[in-house]
């Protein structure tokens, strides 16, 4: 399990409601090897959301079935489908003051990143090169279509 991208936000199961915190969560968000994790932060959002602790949730690669960036009023999320039907909905931070400015480019940075992370992880268990999707000898360094770098 190798973490390859961290950020925090506001997340939540099911829709994110704007006037309604009660079942947001401020998380740390972690992409790994495995899949996302998310954490649960000992940390309140003064005036926005109460004290949190102890939330967990891990999904597997395998549980994602897509990842992307929406908008809900003026808030741009990222929103992430599994094959059982559910949905969570991120808002990525950078700065919590700015959180509602930074969201778009928050958000395209996030998807972007799952969507890679997952098509990367896909790449090297099916044996394909991450760069051009050709196949791969068993052991080799390089690519030997295109020359990438092989982890
Ligand atoms: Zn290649």
């Amino acid at each position: 399990m190798t973490l390859l991208y961290q950020a925090a936000g506001f997340f939540c199961e099911g829709e994110m409601k704007m006037v309604q915190y009660d079942n947001v969560y401020y998380a740390n968000i972690h992409i790994t090897t495995e899949g996302l994790t998310f954490e649960g932060q000992n940390v309140s959002a003064p005036g926005i959301i109460k004290h949190n602790a102890g939330f967990h949730l891990e999904l597997p690669w395998s549980d994602i079935s897509s990842a992307y960036k929406t908008k809900r009023r003026i808030m741009h999320l990222v929103k992430i489908e599994t094959h059982s039907g559910k949905f969570y909905t991120i808002v990525p931070l950078d700065n919590l003051k700015h959180f509602i400015k930074q969201s778009k480019k928050n958000s395209l940075i996030l998807a972007e990143t799952i969507n890679k992370a997952r098509s990367q992880i896909e790449s090297s268990q099916n044996n394909l090169c991450p760069e051009c999707g050709k196949p791969l000898k068993p052991d080799s360094d390089f690519c030997g279509s295109c020359g990438h770098k092989l982890p």
